[in-house]
């Protein structure tokens, strides 16, 4: 969320400017704005020195004469019921005018800086205020989690639309030249208390998380790997976790070797985010920026230079280099950031 003040939009808020009698003494002196014609006798607008007839001021909305008071700025006049219905800006959580400051999110909804301060809820997935307009309502998942109404209509909460899209997402990285063994995966939708009883306690905040089981000396794997991800996400978010998770069991199946967080973690997001620019799709784009804005030491910066690592080195040597190295070249963390 960012913070914004109202006034950047045009209106001059509340200033009120009523029909004045013309003063015939001053009247030669006056010409209109709109005729170019001198206001002679009769009724006339002056604002701040523009002249105008009674009847020579038209509203910018409804282009009707305007006859009485208004609101204005520069130039731009508005007739009192036409500004607070179709101009004045709104909140899209209450529906109010908003005068003053305002918090707008990535969508571009605006809303008062007051529901943020009551701490009204934001949905965990797309960052809306849930509201009934503005978010088609919002759910509390059984876990406490928070999501609006548009996240939930395409919320993965059952076993076969996530094995579907587990298929879509090992596809997507077989085009890329990542081949995942996906019959050698079991995926399990678990709760939140759940993804932290099997991350032993790591889980927190944790969307996936994979296990994959070695035989210490070869690291060959034993069994398949166990994919864990938390239910109800909605697609996109399941599917940037999704290759993430599956980035992980590519490098266990690879025998790669235990490097660090910047290494393996941002390997998988640079994963998901090589998957996510493959969807032509809003949320996908949000998924992408918010990788690209990460203050994660791990899954934000460890990303970013693992991009920058590929851009340097390219693809498959990338895919090369995790296999036997722990860190990135020194330069390359360097660059990150
Ligand atoms: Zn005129
Ligand atoms: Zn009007
Ligand atoms: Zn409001
Ligand atoms: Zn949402
Ligand atoms: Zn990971």
């Amino acid at each position: 969320m960012l913070e914004f003040e109202a006034k950047i939009k045009i209106i001059v808020i509340g200033l009120v400017l009523t029909m004045l009698s013309a003063v015939p003494i001053m009247a030669q002196e006056m010409i209109c704005e709109y005729c170019q014609e001198e206001i002679g006798s009769g009724e006339y607008f002056n604002l701040d020195g523009k002249y105008f007839h009674a009847g020579h001021l038209f509203c910018t909305y409804c282009d009707k004469p305007i006859k009485s008071e208004f609101n204005y700025s520069g130039d731009e006049y508005y007739h009192l019921k036409c500004y607070d219905k179709h101009v004045a800006l709104r909140c899209d959580l209450c529906g109010e005018k908003i005068n003053g400051k305002y918090v707008t999110d990535y969508w571009g909804n605006k809303v008062h800086v007051s529901h943020q301060d009551d701490g009204e809820p934001e949905c965990a997935y797309c960052g809306r205020f849930i509201g009934e307009q503005l978010s088609r309502g919002g759910y509390r998942l059984s876990d406490d989690r928070i999501v609006c109404g548009i996240c939930n209509e395409t919320a993965v909460s059952d076993d076969d639309a996530a094995q579907f899209l587990m298929s879509e997402v090992g596809d997507v990285m077989a085009t890329l030249g990542i081949n995942v063994d996906i019959a050698n995966v079991t995926l399990h939708l678990v709760s939140k208390p759940e993804m932290t009883q099997k991350s032993e306690g790591n889980g927190d905040g944790h969307l996936g998380l994979t296990t994959s089981k070695y035989e210490a000396e070869t690291r060959k794997l034993v069994g398949g790997s166990q994919v864990f991800i938390l239910f109800g996400l909605p697609k996109y978010s399941f599917i940037k976790v999704m290759a993430h998770e599956l980035m992980h069991v590519w490098m266990a199946e690879n025998r790669c070797v235990k490097g660090s967080k910047i290494i393996s973690e941002g390997s998988c997001n640079y994963t998901a985010y090589l998957v996510l620019q493959k969807y032509d799709h809003p949320n996908a784009r949000y998924e992408l920026d918010s990788m690209e804005r990460s203050r994660s030491k791990t899954y934000g910066s460890g990303f970013r230079a693992l991009r920058a690592f590929v851009e340097d080195y390219g693809f498959d040597f990338w895919l090369e280099y995790i296999k036997s190295n722990r860190e990135l070249p020194s330069k390359t963390n360097i660059r990150a950031d």
